[in-house]
């Protein structure tokens, strides 16, 4: 009787939710949960997002909802008997959101162990069916990304959605186990050459105020001169908010190494920004990057590390997800379950990148760009080594002393530096590592090789002036993770809200 009694309170469903009759017989469930089959029998209510209406000649409803918990939506039974029947429970399309008293049952139907026999059915909102976006299924991954405060409501950015949190779960839980210490390191920094490209300016300045006096005094010095400036209008950031010009960081690492340098064993794990123009599919101008920066680990431990890493986290996932999985494996690429169990179970390669240029060298293979010693590695050589040569993750290590950053430990043939990274098929580099330069003579030989101040790092040289260690890390592309696991082509749509040059609308 209290369930029935229930539909009477649906102006207020959290009074009805709370109220103690209705708690004594039903238990307030994810979706999830109300699909198991050891569920069968129980009272429950559950909330969340219409999938599908169907309605049977016979005088009821099917209505499928989702609310997040699972891929799969839990079917409720709707009797044409419920008193809001004609008047709610008909007019429910993709969208609307529900909560559901009833019975759990075990299902007749093929691909669902449970469904739940509707006691009670409180409509929270309904959506039209005209201007509803998602009123059908199908619209391309573009599309989604003009809705992306909707496109959580579909089944892959759901799938997604479930993927990466199980992803960030298990890289906390991965560091934690083995003492990591979890580091937050600045957003807002002042350093503006940390070797990984260009930066996003943060100001507190009235830039348009600010250009406007500038072009004023450079009138001013033209006509006092009569000839045009030198200098051009320029703005003064020692005035601004720090006194000094500040960017978004592009990295969490020279932060990270001085608690490394005095606790151990650290990790940051946050956003990171680049301000590259680069449209490509594996690069976002806003990511997530997961650091972590170790004392007393030389570059081996570090790649050890890291492909620990890597198959803890497609472990937990396989584990964890297998309903998303499926879902990927089924429509988005076919082998990406088969590649992960596959990866889990097997050893990633480790050649240097001398190895790998002679490889590429003697492929026969014609590729765009060079691959004379002393060039960087692009996609196309990086996906020939582990999509054609090797079929599995290589760790490329000992790059020539050039085209890294000078933090990079040299190595005793001077050309090369102890840096690694883990390449994988399709996405290419997924982890760039190395260990640290600790000496103070050669880091500062280093930076002034890169036109780079000395000065302006003092900090970072006084880890090395006072109890120098050797130290190793590295920074590993969450998106990059979560796109190798799902096989979703576009890093734009493994995160919620992509920023990428032209867009930041939502
Ligand atoms: P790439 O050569 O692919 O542009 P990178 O060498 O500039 O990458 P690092 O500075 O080594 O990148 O950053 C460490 C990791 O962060 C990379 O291995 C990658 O997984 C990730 N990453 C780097 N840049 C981006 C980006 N723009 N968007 C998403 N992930 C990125
Ligand atoms: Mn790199």
């Amino acid at each position: 009787m209290a369930l029935i009694a229930a539909t009477r309170y649906n102006r207020g469903f959290t009074r009805f939710l709370h109220s103690p009759r209705v708690e004594q017989v039903a238990d307030i469930v994810s979706v999830a949960e109300a699909r198991r089959a050891d569920s069968v029998g129980r009272e429950v209510v559950v909330q969340g997002w219409v999938r599908t209406r169907r309605d049977s000649k016979a005088g009821f409803s099917f209505i499928e909802v989702n609310d997040g918990s699972c891929f799969g939506n839990v079917q409720i039974i709707a009797e044409a008997a419920l008193p809001n029947y004609e008047s709610e429970i008909k007019r429910l399309s993709p969208g609307c959101c529900v909560g559901v008293t009833g019975l759990v049952k075990a299902s007749p139907g093929k691909g669902q162990a449970t469904e739940i026999q509707a006691a009670a059915v409180v409509v929270h909102g309904l959506a039209d069916v005209e201007s509803y976006p998602l009123q059908k299924k199908g619209h391309s991954f573009e599309f989604l990304r003009t809705i992306a405060h909707l496109r959580p409501r579909t089944n892959t950015f759901g799938a997604v959605a479930r993927v990466r949190n199980r992803a960030c779960n298990s890289i906390h839980q991965f560091f934690q186990e083995r003492g990591f210490l979890y580091v937050h390191t600045p957003i807002i920094t002042a350093s503006d050459c940390e070797g990984a490209g260009a930066m996003f300016q943060v100001t507190a300045l009235d830039l348009a105020a600010e250009a406007k006096k500038a072009v004023e005094s450079e009138k001013g010095e033209k006509s006092e001169k009569g000839e045009k400036s030198e200098k051009g209008p320029g703005i003064d950031f020692s005035k601004d908010f720090f006194n000094r010009p500040a960017y978004l960081t592009v990295s969490g690492q020279l932060e990270a190494e001085t608690f490394a340098c005095a606790l151990g064993k650290t990790y940051t794990f946050g956003p990171t920004f680049r301000a590259e123009n680069s449209n490509t599919p594996r690069h976002l101008a806003e990511f997530w990057m997961v650091e972590p920066e170790a004392a007393f680990f030389d570059l081996w431990d570090d790649m050890e590390l890291a492909e620990g890493l890597l198959k803890r986290i497609f472990r937990d996932v396989l584990q964890e997800c297998p309903e998303d999985m499926q879902f990927f494996n089924r429509r988005i690429d076919k082998t990406v379950i088969e590649t992960l169990e596959h990866i889990v179970e097997s050893e990633f390669l480790r050649i240097s990148y001398s190895d790998a240029i002679d490889i590429l060298r003697k492929s026969g293979q014609r590729f765009e760009f060079p691959t004379a010693w002393g060039n960087d590695l692009q996609v196309e050589h990086e996906r020939f080594l582990t999509e054609t040569h090797f079929r599995r993750p290589v760790i490329l290590y000992d790059y020539p002393r050039e085209i890294k950053p000078f933090y990079m430990r040299v190595n005793d043939d001077g050309r090369t530096v102890r840096a690694m990274d883990v390449l994988v098929p399709k996405v290419g580099e997924i982890v760039g590592g190395s260990q640290r330069e600790e000496r103070l003579d050669l880091l500062e030989q280093r930076m002034r090789e890169q036109d780079l101040d000395p000065e302006s790092y003092w900090w970072y040289l006084d880890l090395r002036r006072f109890g120098t260690v050797p130290h190793s890390g590295f920074g590993l592309g969450l998106e990059r993770v979560i796109q190798f696991i799902t096989g979703m082509s576009n890093i734009r749509d493994v995160i919620p809200f992509p920023r990428t040059p032209g867009n930041a609308e939502f």
